[in-house]
This record gives C-alpha cells, sequence and structure tokens, in this order.
C-alpha cells in the first residue's frame, strides 16, 4: 500500500507518532468539536465583514455536506483543495486532471459553488496551473512567500531546522526579493500564501502562544501595508480557539489604517485581478512636456501618479504617490511618464512591470521615456521596484487595488480533517 509518503517526509515517522495525542485533542471523534472550530473562525471574521475563504478536500464534503454547506450560508466562499489529501507535486497532468475533475463534481452535486484551487500541503507543479486553467477555475493559491519576519539567529537549532525545512518543503519565495501580490498567469490569478502560518509557528518554531502569534502576524500587517501587498493569512481552523485573539488583533489592527486594507476573499481579489487587467492608459502627445491622459477603467480603478503636475483635482495618497479620479486629464511632466524597456530587456520582468500597472514601452531611444531599463538593469522584482519607487522619473500607474486601499488583506483556511478518523485516514488516502 502506498502510504502518504509525504506526511512521514515531512515529520518523520517518530515525530508523527509523538504528536497523536495532540492531534486527539485538537480533532473529536465527532464532528462537534471542529464544526465549532470553523464556525468561531467566520464568526471572528464576520465582525470585521471579512468573508473567510475555505479550502476542502472533496473526500470530506462528500462526509459532511451539511457542515459545508451551512458555513456556505454563512458567506464562506469555498475552494477545491484536492480529491483526497495528497502531494500533488507528485501527481502527472493526467493525474491532476483526474483528481480534480472528479472533485468538481462531488463539489457540483452537492451544490457549492467554487471558482478557486489550493494544493494540499501548498505543494504543487507545473501541472497544477495548466490542469486549473483547462478546468475553467479562475484562481490558484499555492504559491508561498515566507515573510522575512523571523531571525533565524535567534531561534534554537531544532526549530531553526524544522521551519528551514518546511521553507523547502512549500518551495517558498523570500519576501527580500518577491513581493506577496498576485500575478495573472495565462488566465488564471495565482494568489500567494503568507507564512509563517500557524503550523510554521506553534508545530515547527515552538511558539505556542498567542502573544508570539499576535506579534508575528502583526508584523507581517505592517509589512505587507508599507509595501503594498496581501497577507493572506492562513490557518488551520482546529487551533481557533487559540488563534482567535491574534486573527482578531489583525483584523482590528488592519481594519484603523488609511489608506484603507482591503478585506477580501480570494475570489474577490481573483476577480478584481482579472478586471484589472483589461484597463489600460492612453498617452497622447499635445506639445513640449504636456500630455493628454485618458484612462480605460472602471470607477473602482486606483490611477496614481507620481513627479506629475496637472491641474486635476488630486489627493495626496501613499509615499510620494497621489490619486486622481479623473479619468481624461492633462499633464505636465519633463519626459512621457512611460517605462522604456530596451530590446532584450527580460521579458518576465517586463511583464512583472505591466502586472504591476506601469506602461511598459519598448523604446529605442532612452531619453524618450521618463525611466529607461536597460537589459542588465534586470535584478529581483523588490529591487527593481525599489529603484523605480526610488527615481524621480514622472510616472503613472495603475495601484493593484481597487478604491484607493493600500494593500489586501485575506483569511483563509484549509480542511483537511474533521475528525479523528478522517486524520488517520489521510495516511491511507492518497
Ligand atoms: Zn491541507
Amino acid at each position: 500500500m502506498k502510504l502518504a509518503s509525504f506526511l512521514l517526509k515531512s515529520r518523520g515517522p517518530v515525530n508523527l507518532a509523538k504528536r497523536i495525542p495532540t492531534i486527539a485533542r485538537r480533532f473529536g471523534i465527532t464532528n462537534t468539536k471542529i464544526d465549532r472550530c470553523l464556525h468561531g473562525f467566520v464568526d471572528v471574521a464576520l465582525e470585521f465583514d471579512a468573508k473567510p475563504t475555505l479550502a476542502i478536500t472533496a473526500n470530506l464534503l462528500d462526509r459532511y455536506p451539511g457542515l459545508v454547506q451551512r458555513l456556505r450560508n454563512r458567506g464562506v466562499e469555498f475552494a477545491i483543495h484536492g480529491l483526497v489529501h495528497t502531494d500533488y507535486s507528485e501527481l502527472s497532468l493526467g493525474e491532476h486532471l483526474d483528481h480534480i475533475s472528479r472533485a468538481m463534481r462531488v463539489f457540483d452535486r452537492h451544490e457549492i459553488d467554487f471558482v478557486g484551487f489550493r494544493c494540499p500541503y501548498l505543494r504543487s507543479n507545473s501541472y497544477t496551473l495548466e490542469a486549473v486553467r483547462k478546468l475553467g477555475f479562475i484562481w490558484e493559491s499555492s504559491d508561498v512567500i515566507a515573510w522575512d519576519v523571523i531571525d533565524p539567529g535567534a531561534l534554537d537549532i531544532n526549530p531553526r531546522i524544522a521551519y528551514k525545512k518546511l521553507l523547502s518543503l512549500y518551495s517558498a519565495r523570500s519576501s527580500i526579493t518577491n513581493f506577496s501580490a498576485p500575478k495573472l498567469l495565462n488566465g488564471i490569478v495565482e494568489i500567494p500564501v503568507s507564512i509563517p502560518d500557524d503550523e510554521a509557528i506553534i508545530d515547527r518554531l515552538g511558539l505556542d502562544n498567542t502573544a508570539e502569534i499576535t506579534r508575528l502576524w502583526l508584523s507581517i500587517l505592517d509589512s505587507s501595508y508599507r509595501r503594498g501587498d496581501i497577507f493572506t493569512v492562513q490557518l488551520h481552523h482546529e487551533r481557533v480557539p487559540f488563534l482567535a485573539p491574534a486573527l482578531r488583533s489583525v483584523l482590528q489592527e488592519a481594519s484603523m489604517l488609511s489608506p484603507s486594507v482591503w478585506l477580501a476573499n480570494l475570489g474577490e481579489i481573483a476577480d478584481w485581478y482579472m478586471r484589472r487587467d483589461t484597463f489600460r492608459f492612453e498617452v497622447i502627445d499635445v506639445d513640449q512636456g504636456r500630455y493628454d491622459i485618458k484612462v480605460h477603467a472602471d470607477p473602482d480603478a486606483t490611477v496614481l501618479l507620481k513627479n506629475i503636475d496637472t491641474h486635476h483635482l488630486i489627493d495626496k495618497w501613499y509615499s510620494n504617490y497621489q490619486v486622481i479620479r479623473d479619468r481624461r486629464f492633462t499633464i505636465s511632466a519633463a519626459k512621457r511618464p512611460v517605462i522604456g524597456i530596451s530590446k532584450n530587456f527580460n521579458p518576465a520582468m517586463a511583464e512583472f512591470l505591466r502586472g504591476e500597472g506601469f506602461i511598459v514601452e519598448q523604446v529605442d531611444n532612452p531619453e524618450s521615456c521618463a525611466l529607461y531599463l536597460a537589459a542588465d538593469d534586470d535584478t529581483d522584482e523588490v529591487s527593481l521596484i525599489d529603484r523605480i519607487e526610488g527615481s524621480v522619473a514622472p510616472l503613472l500607474r495603475f495601484w493593484r487595488w481597487p478604491r484607493s486601499a493600500r494593500s489586501a488583506v485575506s483569511i483563509t483556511g484549509d480542511i483537511d480533517s474533521i475528525t479523528l478518523l478522517d486524520f488517520a485516514r489521510r495516511i491511507f488516502e492518497v
């Protein structure tokens, strides 16, 4: 029999055995305990008008359809978390298509709407996006951003090794060089998950007190706000009694910030990124240093200006950006407010900059545009944006989020087991 190799790989047989009493306490024999946790989770989110996204395996939905329907009726967005809780990074394209389409039939049978997919263990491979695209999903969320909020030097050897191992199992990308921002990849919106999540903090770092979790999550919120990123909170419902105060602190803090933090579920985030992708600027040269700008976008679009003069009404927004509400306006700027790139500039980075809302044009004359990037200006995402943000170049930009929000927070959780029996069965369900 093929066992769930990931569980053993990730934990080791001895550790897995040691965790049995903890697991037994967290789950119950019946679904009462977890049902209460899940509703407790939704209660906290709803206090702040935040609707959570929960990813559940199809086999669990089939076992507990009433539980899922009741949560759906309270506004929870459900997503597919696999047919069973197995490691999708080991599946072929054919197996992906087979698993996911069978899972979709289960969701349809129980009349649970879905537009998103998240891999069990957050482990995907190149077939995952291809499969969900073929099957008509609009978002995927297995990409992991590890926030730079933990000082490995301050950790003891065991937690340090355990955390490092987790980052490698998740193929996590560091926030030092990558933004935690959605990306539209051939019709699918990839929305990164934020780490450390509760599992990393409690099981790997061994920090099992609410104050520590709150501190770490608030520092992720702070960084995500400063960078305008999304903080995709990921938590496991079985720990809700313990995590609720941390979650409440994050949502409380987020709802007090100005410019605002957009609290949205992953479906809303993906929907917005689809809409945003259709937005365009038209830059018309009027005469020396004057340009007419036409904005083709819906009223929710956040249009930003930097180092630009205009007689139209603008409001101070964040850092050195202003926000403009008019959709036709004239500006004065020393150069065309676009980022010019050389012929051999990395196409993936050019696509990244377009996705970040800048006007990017391939130009022959570096002097013709506000900012020029040559092939060797290709660095990592964060350094490149830092360079643009720090320049005096006049630029226009569609911001990442709607209605002038600075950053976003999504509350998400994965449902891997409801009862102790489900947890035990996971070892054999591959
Ligand atoms: Zn899971």
